[in-house]
């Protein structure tokens, strides 16, 4: 295995004609020309910039997915100031939005089945199932087996008005929403 100082990192074999190394020194050792690639994706840098990480060249893409740097909002590299959530994913402050509304997340959020939203609209989801589709809006003590049978009889057919019948408790789990904060920090 070949390792003298004039042969390229990457392949290991002796160095000939031209030679890429890091002007600034972030990255040590010299590179062939067509070596010179993304660790892991092993294409050619598009322009001169490139990241390093652990001392090897990395594209964008690469190096903020290695360093746990890109957008849970738009997929892109975050550089400076980006929000984190409670379960340590980094946004743009600008791409972290409520998943309804799409209002920008600042000052902390709430999360309703893993997804974030503002107070309106999480109030909004968590309400969502009792509201809709079956009629009840607590579970308060009606008939135990569900039946129609509150007063008004079956023959009204008022869907939307809350009664407290057909709700059980535990029949249908009412998603909870639960106020998360948000974390700004520096890249
Ligand atoms: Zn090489
Ligand atoms: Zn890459
Ligand atoms: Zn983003
Ligand atoms: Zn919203």
């Amino acid at each position: 295995m070949p390792s003298g100082r004039g042969d390229c990192k990457s392949c290991g074999l002796p160095i000939t004609g031209k030679s890429i190394s890091s002007a600034d020194g972030r990255l040590t050792g010299r590179y062939h020309k067509a070596c010179f690639v993304c660790t892991t994706c092993k294409e050619p840098f598009s322009s001169a910039t490139f990241y390093v990480l652990d001392d090897k060249p990395y594209c964008d893409r690469h190096y903020h997915e290695l360093n746990g740097s890109l957008c849970g909002g738009c997929g892109n590299g975050i550089e400076g100031q980006y929000l984190e959530d409670e379960s340590t994913k980094k946004h743009h402050p600008g791409c972290f939005r409520c998943g309804d509304c799409g209002v920008v997340l600042r000052d902390g959020y709430f999360e309703v089945n893993g997804r974030a939203f503002c107070e309106k609209d999480a109030w909004r989801r968590v309400q969502q199932p009792w509201m809709t589709g079956r009629k009840g809006s607590m579970p308060a003590a009606g008939s135990p087996l569900g039946l129609p049978a509150g007063p008004g009889g079956m023959r009204t057919g008022s869907f939307g008005l809350p009664s407290n019948n057909r709700m059980g408790p535990g029949f249908a789990p009412r998603p909870s929403m639960e106020k998360r904060m948000t974390r700004l920090g520096m890249m």
